[in-house]
């Protein structure tokens, strides 16, 4: 079975009617199971992070603010949620849910984190709704202990991945592709290894004609030996922080194809949920369980 890696911490206390759905993961969790894809056998919960874990991607100071609570509300405002102390503890576990599934991946072939993609948080500063930065933690955790000698992040969220692009930008082993709506935040943009930035209202068929024809490439090219995929949902039409013109369907398709391009040339993926917003909670982790069951069924086929 497909390993999935999932804390029950991730959906802390928090106020109900935030645009960003807390409550996202657990729901999220709890669909997988009543449709049976969880069991006490593919279940894997990370550990907390310590300071010095993440210090390997984020300022000391900056990790200290969050766990303290002690930032300017200047800056903790930027990052749009409310502190507490199970923000703070959902925050230092993610991540290393996202480092597990990579490796589990490696030695799987596939897995998925039942959260993670949190992509806006940089080396010092939070932002849009993420604090620590998990693409990047798992990056280069995997490079410095070797356990991987390149990576390729190709993140298919609505919005640009400049966080990861801005902490990996020094790293040439990561390699790092955003495919996005440009016109959408971040305004400020960091550049990425590749950027795609999309038009608004773009449809199903080209969308993923340049998700299928920038994977391939980037396969060629790179010949990672692990991709984190990014498999954000908000370019469904009617995301509330989107401006694609993306069906339910084509949204599984794009799943489908990043993950059999990867698997049908070995390279062993890991999946994170990306972004999804939408005042319907229930249909919200229906539309992040997506990813999962097209991975669910490729594990069948491939590993
Ligand atoms: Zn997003």
């Amino acid at each position: 079975m497909l390993p999935l890696v999932y804390h029950p911490n991730y959906s802390c206390p928090f106020p109900d009617n935030h645009r960003f759905v807390m409550s996202k993961f657990v729901r999220l969790y709890e669909y997988l199971h009543a449709q049976g894809l969880v069991t006490p056998d593919n279940l894997h919960q990370p550990m907390l992070a310590s300071i010095d874990d993440l210090a390997i991607v984020h300022q000391v100071q900056y990790l200290n603010e969050l766990f303290h609570n002690t930032m300017e509300p200047r800056a903790w405002r930027r990052i749009g949620l409310p502190w507490s102390r199970g923000l703070i503890e959902r925050t230092f576990t993610a991540p290393n849910g996202t480092l597990l599934a990579a490796r589990l991946a490696i030695q799987h072939g596939l897995a998925s984190h039942l959260a993670g993609g949190t992509h806006h948080a940089h080396f010092d500063f939070g932002s849009g709704f993420c604090l620590i930065n998990d693409l990047a933690y798992t990056a280069k955790t995997l490079l410095a202990s070797g356990e991987v000698k390149r990576v390729l992040i190709f993140d298919c969220d609505v919005h640009q991945g400049d966080g990861t692009a801005a902490m990996l930008k020094d790293e040439p082993r990561a390699f790092t592709c955003s495919i996005h709506c440009e016109k959408n935040f971040p305004f400020r943009k960091h550049p990425s290894d590749l950027d795609v930035g999309l038009d608004k209202h773009l449809n199903d068929a080209d969308y993923l004609t340049v998700v299928k024809r920038t994977l391939n490439q980037l396969l060629d090219e790179q010949q990672p030996d692990l991709v984190l995929y990014d498999a954000g949902v908000d370019i469904w039409q009617y995301d509330e922080l989107g401006h694609l013109d993306i069906s339910w369907d084509a949204v599984a398709t794009r799943d489908e194809l990043v993950l059999q391009e990867c698997l049908s040339r070995h390279v062993p993926v890991a999946t994170v949920i990306g972004g999804g917003y939408d005042k319907n909670h229930a249909r919200l982790a229906q539309r992040h369980a997506t990813v999962v069951e097209v991975a669910c069924d490729l594990y069948q086929q491939y590993c």
